[in-house]
């Protein structure tokens, strides 16, 4: 089980990089999310922490002992930046070596490959993250946030959607995650399916408020509202119950 922790950058009291109507914090937040539901509904054997959900603030020695103290297999850390180029680029800690240099590798081939942004490079930095994080780390720089023409792209759902799969894809070919194969069926719990991926987040967000991981799957052209997959359906029968009796109308779908 590979043990992946998602950092989006910034939050809270700290915006981090500003401009062209966006702040840093949000977008990093959007792209991350979807990595963690790219990965959960999509791999097998992946387990997913972040070291924010929403809108806190942490800081960067609270998101390394997080990482260190879950014993995580990899430091993914989304941010954008700023100071007047373009591009994409990622970093590693300077003289590290494989495996960092070969998940990185992955994780940086698999977002140019999707999105129109200039490669600046894989590049190294003395950063806390890289630095202080006990398991192999990426940083990654979506674009700037004060150059228009990217921060118009940031704007863009399926450019979030593309940078994100980027993240996932490259995330899953370095730790060999299988893909959910229809060999197995698994049991999941859906307690909502929308034509409108916003009103799939709505829902998605109560649902973290009362506790629950939801994760959005879009398939059928529906964007789907759910809590769990099971490969033993008791399982999921039990988790229906518990979202019931947070008022929920759950279903329990095969796939
Ligand atoms: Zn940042």
């Amino acid at each position: 089980m590979a043990k992946i922790f998602i950092d989006p950058g910034h939050g809270g009291t700290d915006p981090g990089a500003v401009g062209n109507g966006l702040q840093e914090k949000n977008v990093n937040l959007q792209i991350a999310l979807r990595v963690r539901d790219i990965l959960l509904n999509e791999y097998d054997n992946v387990t997913v922490r972040m070291s924010r959900t929403g809108d806190q603030t942490v800081s960067l020695g609270q998101r390394t002992n997080a990482a260190n103290s879950w014993g995580a297999d990899y430091f993914l850390s989304i941010h954008i930046n700023a100071g007047g180029g373009t591009g994409f680029e990622s970093f590693i800690y300077p003289g590290v070596g494989a495996p960092t240099t070969t998940y990185r590798n992955h994780v940086h081939d698999q977002i140019i490959n999707r999105v129109d942004f200039t490669d600046r490079g894989k590049k190294t930095a003395n950063f806390h993250v890289l630095r202080e994080s006990n398991m192999p780390a990426v940083l990654t720089e979506n674009g700037f946030i004060d150059r228009a023409a990217d921060a118009n792209k940031l704007k863009t759902p399926s450019f979030i959607e593309a940078l994100a799969r980027g993240h996932a894809v490259g995330v899953a070919r370095a730790f060999n995650l299988p893909p959910k194969s229809g060999g197995t069926t698994l049991y999941k719990v859906q307690i909502g399916a929308f034509s409108i991926r916003a009103n799939a987040e709505a829902m998605a967000a109560d649902a973290r408020s009362k506790g629950f991981s939801p994760y959005i799957a879009f398939t059928g052209g529906l964007y789907k509202v759910q809590l769990g997959a099971f490969s033993v359906r008791a399982n999921a029968e039990a988790l229906a119950q518990q979202a019931r009796a947070a008022g929920y109308s759950p279903i329990i779908v095969q796939e």
